[in-house]
């Protein structure tokens, strides 16, 4: 039980932070907030994320990135060019990496307005550090496993951003509905994206980048937008209007 509930709570609390911090937040801006918060998400992002670390800067461009070229060539991550989510990952982490790293050449439009939080990076992305969160989930396992079986579920708290984005963007590109003629392969994969918390509708989503609700027909349910609109009523963030 102990497992299941720190699996669920896991996925949420990362997924959150993606969807929250480096999505809506870092590379849409479709909402403000003071410094005090933003490196409170920034951190909870990190920390929720853990050994699967993602940098919000690089996070942000690649997005950008996919926004503008969505499933053409220059998309960093389109299932349409490979034969499976591994190679398309491995793909992205490629160009995730010379990002981060100031490899290549980024147009000017999409390397500016993202939180940047150089120490907090530092800590966060060092090896140390994703080691030592991959040793805490391991050991949260040993005390609390009761079958041997539970233990292939740790791949998945090793990875939980990259698998995370790997659905979002395999399946939110090739399963699914579509609300709008986008003039990319875009697809709404489910009526309530209750497993992505709202990712899984990226037709709507590319159709409107700057709309904070990604649920847009009213069988459609967006579950990260109520938490949205909760923060912003309690004045933790500011709606851009
Ligand atoms: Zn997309
Ligand atoms: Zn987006």
């Amino acid at each position: 039980m102990a497992i299941l509930i720190f699996l669920i709570l896991h996925w949420y609390l990362s997924l959150f932070g993606q969807t929250f911090f480096l999505h809506r937040y870092s590379a849409h801006k479709m909402f403000t907030m003071n410094k005090f918060w933003e490196k409170f998400f920034y951190t909870f992002a990190w920390v929720s994320q853990g050994a699967s670390y993602l940098n919000a800067r690089a996070y942000a461009i690649l997005h950008r990135m996919h926004h503008a070229y969505s499933d053409t060539e220059k998309d960093p991550h389109t299932p349409h060019f490979f034969k499976d989510a591994y190679q398309m990952m491995m793909h992205t982490r490629k160009i995730y990496n010379d990002v981060l790293n100031k490899r290549v050449v980024i147009e000017d439009k999409f390397d500016r307005n993202f939180p940047e939080y150089p120490v907090i990076d530092k800590i966060a992305d060092s090896w140390y550090t994703r080691i030592g969160f991959g040793v805490a989930y391991f050991v949260f396992y040993v005390i609390f496993a009761t079958h041997w079986w539970m233990f292939l579920f740790l791949p998945i708290h090793f990875l939980i951003g990259p698998i995370q984005g790997a659905i979002v963007n395999w399946a939110g590109h090739k399963y699914g509905y579509r609300n709008f003629n986008e003039g990319d392969k875009s697809r709404n994969t489910l009526f309530w994206d209750i497993l992505l918390m709202g990712e899984l509708f990226q037709n709507n989503h590319h159709h409107a980048g700057s709309k904070p609700n990604f649920a847009v027909k009213w069988y459609e349910f967006d579950p990260t937008y109520p938490i949205i609109l909760f923060l912003d009523k309690i004045r933790v963030i500011k709606l851009v209007k």
